[in-house]
């Protein structure tokens, strides 16, 4: 008998299933595509997932195929100068766990391999269509008719997720922001930042994020960018053409690098309120199905691990709806709090005109160890 169906193969269902296995209980994980598989683009990894990475053993190989970032830098769009940063190499110390940014495939293959690893069921081109809660258990229908029963569900189906209309009558919200990202070789982006550091360089309606992947062969860039045609309530919006409208004005560096970044895949960016029904009896809500977020703290996918870490840690302890109410208690809280900040963190990152200058003034007289900000995230 399976004790826990996770229904999606990202990386909150996979990071589940690798901590449900590893305290001993039955997984099977239910992913709709025809192969597990991520984004050929960067991830962040702060040491609140970085900790729990660790005790799963994973840390040295991720570190092998990563990249462990000195800084991170807050630079200005416009002029291209640094604002402030913050110094990355005493967070072992400081929160038990390191900065690593990544390819998010290494990511998924690590905690594939894991999952193999720990006797964990990997089902493929298994869409979930319907779940019912019999009280005693869950079972989950795919969209070819298999039934697949287990003692609870856990949905990891992300921010469009089949299984939170159950538990919550919410859509998502669009921000009418949109990001286009990838992952190149190193030689293709002429306009690189210094290779040891995360820099985000910050301008009125828009941003653009660059760092170094798989120990330096690849170099992550992401720019993300308000779009005039979702304003004006356009259904086709965020195309190149506002891509390279938004980022005229930037300076040297900013606009070269974004001449090297690909055009073909973008992503509208949305995030949904928070909420504190994440369970009902034997189901509950796990990653972006949960809590999705606008990346801006680049924290989706770090409260996802540490969801999985809670989920699997109750399970062990107590019966089934207990331990799920215990996950949302501890969980939906922190993962309210980082929702609403990353919404803020965005906001100040594209302001304009005057209050952009009061920002600055305020970034530059930070102390670079100043963890005002950071602690309640990474702690
Ligand atoms: C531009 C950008 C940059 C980001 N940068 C960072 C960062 O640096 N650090 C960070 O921590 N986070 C970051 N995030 C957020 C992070 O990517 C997400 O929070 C994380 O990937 C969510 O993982 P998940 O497993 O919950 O959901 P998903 O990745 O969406 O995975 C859901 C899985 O469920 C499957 N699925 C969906 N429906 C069904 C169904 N009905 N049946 C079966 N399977 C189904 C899907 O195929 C998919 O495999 C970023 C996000 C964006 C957009």
């Amino acid at each position: 008998m399976t004790d826990v169906v996770v229904v999606g193969g990202g990386i909150g269902g996979l990071a589940a299933a690798v901590c449900c296995a590893r305290r001993g209980l039955a997984v099977r994980v239910l992913e709709q595509a025809r192969a597990y598989g991520e984004v050929g683009a960067g991830i962040q990894l702060a040491p609140n997932a970085t900790r729990v990475l660790h005790r799963l053993g994973l840390l040295d190989r991720l570190r092998d195929v990563g990249v462990r970032p000195r800084r991170l830098v807050l630079s200005d769009a416009v002029t291209g100068a640094e604002l402030t940063h913050l110094p990355l190499d005493d967070l072992t110390a400081r929160y038990g766990g390191p900065y690593v940014v990544l390819h998010r495939s290494d990511l998924l293959d690590a905690l594939l391999d894991a999952a193999r690893a720990a006797g964990v069921a990997l089902e493929t081109d298994a869409r979930v269509e319907s779940v019912v809660d019999t009280g005693a258990g869950v079972s989950a229908r795919t969209a070819d008719g298999r039934e697949f029963a287990g003692g609870v569900l856990l949905a990891a189906d992300g921010l469009h997720s089949r299984v939170r209309p159950l538990l919550c009558a919410d859509e998502p919200v669009a921000s009418g922001y949109v990001a286009y990202r990838g992952a190149v070789p190193l030689d293709a982006v002429a306009h690189r930042s210094d290779l040891a550091d995360v820099v985000v360089f910050v301008g009125p309606g828009r941003h653009f994020v660059q760092y170094p992947l798989r120990a330096g062969e690849l170099y992550n860039q992401v720019a993300v960018f308000r779009s005039p045609a979702f304003a004006r309530g356009e259904p086709d919006w965020g195309g190149p053409d506002e891509l390279d409208a938004a980022f005229a004005g930037s300076c040297d560096h900013v606009l070269g690098a974004v001449a090297a970044v690909r055009r073909d895949l973008r992503w509208p960016m949305a995030d949904r309120e928070p909420v504190d029904t994440w369970v009902g009896g034997r189901v509950a809500l796990l990653g972006d199905a949960a809590h999705p977020m606008l990346q801006y703290l680049a924290q989706g996918a770090c409260q996802a691990i540490e969801d999985a870490d809670a989920v699997a840690a109750a399970l062990a302890e107590e019966p089934p709806d207990a331990a799920l109410r215990a996950y949302q208690a501890r969980r939906a809280p922190r993962a309210a709090f980082v929702q609403t900040t990353a919404r803020r963190w965005g906001e100040l990152w594209h302001l304009d005109g005057p209050a952009a200058a009061a920002r600055d003034a305020a970034l530059r007289a930070r102390a670079p160890d100043d963890h005002t900000w950071v602690a309640p995230l990474y702690g």
